[in-house]
């Protein structure tokens, strides 16, 4: 009975070899077979053990029969795994383990800590019910100097020093894990740490790499989600809210074979359910008021039992902004990754390191993360209904430029539509379920269109179209020349010759061709304040003037006609922005965006 947990020791390796599907993933699972059968102990008669059980739904009794010996479950992933804090006396020989190993100590190093790093900082989590007190003096009895920040996480000491001695700090076996500090706590900038990478149980230390096999199941496969909305933030606008969310749906859905489709229900099964509350809120983790906690997540089922699993809930007691302060945008988008199955980044940069940063998309490590979960999208199964494209518009025109638009159906993930026109003319769609392309320029006789429709799965479908322009009728009347005429440097005049301000154009009524090169899409969205605008217009007659007008009634002029540009101040939320091209004649021709800033 004595020392039964610490005999346990003697069959881990075993043990470790028998897990096929493990409920988690570790970062570094190395097993080194060097496990100390005495290792280093700040608190005696206390060992750390991360458990897999043999089955889910064996956890309730385990969890009972573990704390009658003693034992403290710390983090219990669903039904499968745990990690519990066993007292030397704890018994576990007649408790149906699959395995039940100690911490490596090698594994407690993640593996982007420089090897032959002299001084570097680290961000070292310990165990959950060690105290501060004496994380800290852990740190400092192996000659790391300290440095204290008021924002980390309860479980995180900033720490600087060689690798040396990180590899006598892991011997504690208090220490669960250690890697990169980012800058900004290195530098005591004020940040936010996300305690909220919830399993049904207990926060999930940083040496996890992913819980569970996402929502696809074993291997990488695609998977299909639904989203809902509960409450949502009191101080923005439902839609903005819903804009944002969705937005970082799309980023997430934009790397692998995920597809997330709109629910009118909640509580349903592989449901995202996003939620805005106050204080207690009907599960475990109550939140804690404006400021600390921002949100927590729960992780796919399995292990996580629905309809839990998924959901996302944001403290209601937060300034919530987009683009500013408690930034909303960031916060989602990090917090779906806890909702697809990922635990926290070690990369600072990562979207998914455990301390909040602004972020406009994910990083290449977020990515890497994702794919170890799912499938990319050209691995994805086939396209459940074909990619379909069809082109409407006018066949002939007697103007110089033409819109066409169209709709596509089917097709995997985000569908984008491409075109590729006249003397080199090309671009993309604005919009892809219903398209619009605008001012295409055409040269007297036919003009070959071809618009692409492309999916998230590489398939491609293409229309040619031929706009024929029909040849002007020539002026009948040539127009008058003013009595002094212009030295006659050109035989032929130009159709476009400028003419000075107030003169009268007769005969010109069609409106100047005007195209927005920059944004490429109307779908743009930005943090910074103010966007450049920018693109040409052309006009027979000449272009007098090229305006924009945004809501709340500001406007102004942009600067140049022929080729324009314009720096448009944004506010937080949706920007339509129409910009107006006048020609000399008095014909107006129009344009708007939509600029989304968060
Ligand atoms: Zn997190
Ligand atoms: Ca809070
Ligand atoms: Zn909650």
């Amino acid at each position: 009975m004595k020392q039964a947990a610490r005999a346990w020791l003697g069959v881990l390796a075993i043990a470790a070899g028998l897990a096929a599907e493990p409920a988690f993933r570790l970062k570094n699972p190395v097993m080194s077979g060097n496990i100390q059968a005495n290792p280093k102990r700040w608190i005696p008669g206390k060992l750390h053990l991360l458990v897999e059980l043999p089955e889910a739904g064996a956890a309730t009794d385990t969890e009972k029969l573990l704390e009658d010996r003693g034992a403290a479950v710390l983090s219990k992933f669903g039904g499968a795994g745990m990690v519990i804090a066993a007292l030397d006396d704890t018994d576990l020989s007649d408790l149906e383990l699959h395995s039940a190993s100690v911490f490596d100590p090698a594994s407690k190093i993640s593996p982007l800590l420089d090897p032959e790093g002299v001084a570097e900082f680290y961000l070292i989590e310990f165990h959950a019910d060690v105290s501060p007190g004496d994380a800290e003096a852990i740190v400092l009895s192996e000659g790391l100097w300290l440095r204290r920040h008021p924002d980390l996480l309860a479980r995180h000491v900033l720490a600087a020093g060689g690798m040396d001695q990180i590899r006598r700090l892991v011997q504690w076996e208090e220490v669960a894990y250690v890697f990169p500090a980012a800058d900004e706590l290195i530098s005591g900038l004020a940040v936010t740490g996300c305690a909220g990478a919830l399993s049904e149980n207990g926060q999930i230390g940083q040496y996890v790499a992913t819980i569970g096999h996402g929502w696809d199941g074993p291997g990488r496969g695609a998977a299909r989600l639904t989203y809902s909305f509960g409450r949502l933030a009191d101080r923005l606008p439902a839609a903005s809210v819903q804009a944002v969310i969705e937005q970082a749906l799309a980023e997430w859905a934009a790397h692998a074979a995920l597809r997330f489709t709109a629910s009118a229900a909640t509580g349903g099964a592989r449901d995202l359910n996003f939620l805005f509350a106050a204080r207690a809120h009907g599960d475990a983790y109550a939140f804690d008021g404006p400021g600390r906690v921002l949100a927590h997540t729960f992780f796919p089922s399995p292990p996580n039992p629905e309809p839990l699993a998924g959901d996302l809930h944001f403290d209601g007691d937060e300034n919530w902004q987009i683009g500013a302060g408690v930034d909303l945008y960031s916060v989602v988008l990090h917090e779906l990754g806890h909702a697809l199955g990922l635990g926290h980044a070690d990369r600072p940069g990562a979207v998914m390191y455990p301390y909040y940063r602004r972020a406009a998309q994910l990083s290449a490590d977020d990515i890497a993360a994702l794919r170890t979960l799912y499938a990319v999208q050209q691995e994805q199964s086939p396209t459940p209904e074909p990619l379909l494209l069809t082109v409407e518009g006018a066949p002939r025109s007697a103007a110089d430029a033409v819109d066409l638009r169209g709709t596509t159906a089917g097709g995997w993930g985000e569908v984008r539509v491409a075109w590729d026109g006249p003397n080199g003319q090309s671009g993309l769609a604005v919009g892809s379920r219903s398209w619009l392309i605008r001012g295409i320029r055409l040269t007297p006789g036919p003009n070959p269109v071809t618009i692409t429709a492309s999916d998230g799965a590489g398939a491609q479908v293409s229309r040619t179209l031929v706009v024929v322009r029909d040849t002007p009728q020539l002026a009948p009347a040539p127009q008058p020349q003013a009595p002094a005429a212009p030295p006659a440097s050109s035989p032929s005049p130009p159709p476009a010759q400028p003419r000075p301000p107030g003169t009268p154009v007769s005969g010109d009524t069609t409106a100047p061709s005007l195209v927005i090169h920059s944004p490429a899409s109307t779908g743009s969205a930005t943090s910074g304040a103010s966007i450049r605008l920018a693109g040409s217009a052309r006009d027979a007659s000449g272009v007098a003037e090229v305006t924009w007008s945004a809501a709340a009634g500001r406007n102004g002029v942009a600067s140049g006609t022929a080729s324009w540009s314009a720096e448009v101040p944004l506010l937080v939320g949706i920007n339509n922005i129409t910009i107006r091209a006048r020609d000399r004649a008095g014909n107006v021709a129009w344009r708007s965006v939509s600029v989304t800033r968060y």
